[in-house]
């Protein structure tokens, strides 16, 4: 593996500089309690792990319930029964998004009094906001309700509660990601102005994630290449609301015979088939590595064995492993 680095920003706030870290990562799991484990959510998680883990590093668990209607208590007890059935460890939390509410009004209001904010009637735009955004799910927004004057905002109000975006600059953020090397993205053109703040009030998961992730102390955030679109705008507001950047590694993901990313509806792979189907922790674990082209066999592998072992630069790049 390449020397580990963390993010430092420039004095403009969108280059991040790599410098190499001192001290081990604090890496963590930020499962969204919506359904049970599939093959690829536990693959994450397994990534993560290892990758704090091969350097000595800890773990922080985080239930990412932004989204009252979709998460349920049950199935986060689901997660972490079934991540201790694996062997995944966590050193803090579970931390629970239900109860950063304030903090996140209070980061929101800062971006609001800075005038960084503005309401947004489009139909639609929040539709996904609390949920992290998956590959085919983020639009460039054109920046429609940008220029609207204060009597057609309030005009407007009477008839649409409003979502709020933030305004993003004509820049490039540019950062080395562990995995899949330098990157660089345009906010302006690349990605628009986005959702901080739903109709109803909810915050977006872009925001809420930046404040878990500082609060928690979290160096290292590992999670699969459909969230690298996502961390140009992290990036952005953890430079606005003055917070660390953590480290990113962003890995291929599991898809399923036809090259679909697995979904909840990919019942072979959901923990209680693998499970039936595997029987031990550490055969799932040797399938899994090979799978993702990380070992020539696929012979049982405990955890540690699996952090060791396998060859974590396979997954630089963005090829799926196809999950069977
Ligand atoms: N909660 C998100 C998910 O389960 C992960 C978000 C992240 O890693 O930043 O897809």
């Amino acid at each position: 593996m390449e020397p580990h680095s963390f993010a430092r920003t420039s004095r403009d706030n969108t280059t991040v500089e790599s410098v190499v870290r001192q001290t081990a990562p604090i890496g963590r799991f930020a499962p969204s309690p919506t359904g049970r484990l599939h093959a690829g959510n536990l693959f994450a998680a397994v990534v993560a792990w290892c990758l704090a883990h091969r350097e000595g590093g800890k773990m922080v668990l985080r239930i990412e319930d932004l989204d009252p209607e979709r998460s349920r208590t049950e199935y986060a007890d689901a997660i972490m029964r079934d991540y201790e059935w694996i062997g995944l460890t966590w050193d803090f939390g579970p931390y629970w998004q239900h109860d950063r509410e304030e903090a996140y009004r209070a980061a929101y209001e800062r971006l609001e009094r800075e005038g960084l904010v503005y309401p947004c009637f489009c139909s639609r735009a929040d539709l996904h906001a609390a949920s992290a955004p998956h590959f085919g799910e983020k639009l460039v927004y054109p920046g429609t309700c940008r220029g609207l004057s204060n009597a057609e905002r309030q005009e407007r109000a009477q008839r649409k509660d409003p979502s709020w975006r933030l305004i993003v600059p004509d820049k490039d953020v540019t950062f080395d990601d562990i995995l899949q090397g330098s990157q660089q993205q345009n906010l302006a053109r690349e990605c628009g102005d986005f959702v901080v703040r739903r109709a109803d009030g909810a915050f977006a998961y872009q925001l809420a994630v930046v404040l878990d992730d500082a609060e928690q102390g979290v160096t290292q955030v590992a999670r699969g290449i459909d969230l690298l679109p996502s961390t140009p705008q992290q990036i952005y507001l953890q430079s606005l609301l003055g917070l660390p950047h953590p480290e990113y590694a962003h890995f291929p993901l599991m898809v399923n015979e036809s090259g679909r990313r697995l979904s909840k509806r990919d019942h072979d792979a959901s923990i209680d088939e693998l499970r039936d189907r595997f029987h031990t922790p550490e055969r799932l674990l040797g399938r899994m590595a090979f799978v993702a082209g990380m070992m020539p066999n696929d012979a049982p592998l405990t955890l540690e064995e699996f952090a060791r072992e396998a060859d974590f630069t396979k997954l630089g790049g963005r090829i799926s492993a196809e999950w069977s």
